[in-house]
């Protein structure tokens, strides 16, 4: 009798174990798409996140993603706009992958007045997911150049939307957030330009992401220190994984981003974003850089986002290959 209830009890266990850990084996696969392969460089922003039932998501298009025709996107179901400022939505971008060096990337082809997030949704068919008052805007560019009006999708702070999968909320970011005049056009750009003022599309925003194996990823987008972080991010949401923006100036530097991460979001690894520098050379993080002090600052694995190096989570957001 006692033997019995030893041996439920251990099986009951091991079912316990199971049901916490249903899809333990399925990674989310992080691929930055940067300025120079095998590196992290000045304009570094772009990563897809591929699920592990195939949905691939691409986080902010920016200067380095070469178009449409860039062979390293492959297929893209959804594209995340943190903001609309150039090196984000993409107002320009380089002529091939790597083309140009790490330190002096280029930006060579306009890609005015659509933006490269537009002429990429057009040409993968992806749906835009975009919080605040940006939906409208990608919604009429999309038409304009016959493209589906309704592939502009909203998730505005506190509602969420899923597609292929992945839920994917917006999250508050303390930045701006201004439209270029330039993707207006008209005698109304040209008057806001010679004021010097941007369109009003709204707040600026993060991303948090939940995946199919459960991971829970926050995208930071360029941001201050905000108390949503510790609020929303950790408290509602419990992100295990973040991208987090390190560059300075315009966003948190490493010692403010690390401080986001050791006491607010606290994750339990992170991949550092928007660096703004020369971060890497042969792969290896330079001594003096931002990333370095980052990476010192910060109490969980710090991963560098190499350009083509593929990084695979489990749910807890653990890196088990690639880092
Ligand atoms: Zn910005």
């Amino acid at each position: 009798m006692r033997k019995t209830a030893v041996a439920w009890l251990v099986a009951a266990g091991c079912a316990a174990v199971n049901v916490a850990h249903p899809a333990s084996s399925a990674t989310v696969k992080v691929t930055p798409l940067g300025g120079h392969e095998g590196e992290f460089c000045p304009q570094d922003r772009a990563l897809i996140f591929e699920d592990p039932n195939g949905t691939r998501v691409l986080y902010d298009v920016g200067r380095t993603v070469a178009g449409p025709n860039d062979p390293r996107l492959g297929k893209i179901d959804v594209i995340l706009v943190s903001h609309m400022h150039g090196d984000h939505l993409g107002n320009a971008h380089n002529k091939a992958p790597n083309s140009g060096s790490c330190e002096k990337p280029d930006t060579s082809v306009s890609a005015i007045p659509n933006s490269s997030t537009v002429n990429i949704a057009l040409a993968k068919k992806a749906k835009i997911v975009t919080g605040s008052e940006m939906p409208p805007f990608f919604a009429n560019k999309l038409k304009a150049n016959g493209g589906n009006p309704a592939d502009s999708i909203l998730a505005r702070f506190g509602g969420s939307v899923t597609i292929g999968g992945v839920r994917i909320a917006t999250v508050t970011a303390m930045h701006s957030n201004g439209l270029d005049p330039a993707y207006i056009g008209g005698e109304l750009g040209k008057a806001m330009a010679e004021a010097g003022i941007a369109g009003d599309v709204g707040l600026a925003t993060g991303y948090v992401l939940r995946f199919s194996n459960g991971l829970v990823a926050y995208l930071s987008g360029d941001t201050g220190i905000t108390a949503d972080q510790e609020r929303v991010v950790r408290g509602h949401y419990a992100a295990k994984l973040t991208v987090m923006n390190i560059g300075d100036g315009f966003t948190t530097g490493p010692l403010e981003a690390a401080y986001v991460i050791n006491e607010l979001v606290r994750p339990n690894a992170v991949i550092a974003s928007h660096a703004n520098e020369v971060a890497t050379k042969g792969g290896k993080v330079l001594p003096g850089t931002k990333t370095e002090a980052f990476m010192k600052a910060t109490k969980v694995p710090v991963h560098v986002p190499l350009s083509g190096r593929t990084m695979e989570f489990d749910e807890n957001g653990k890196c088990v290959a690639g880092c």
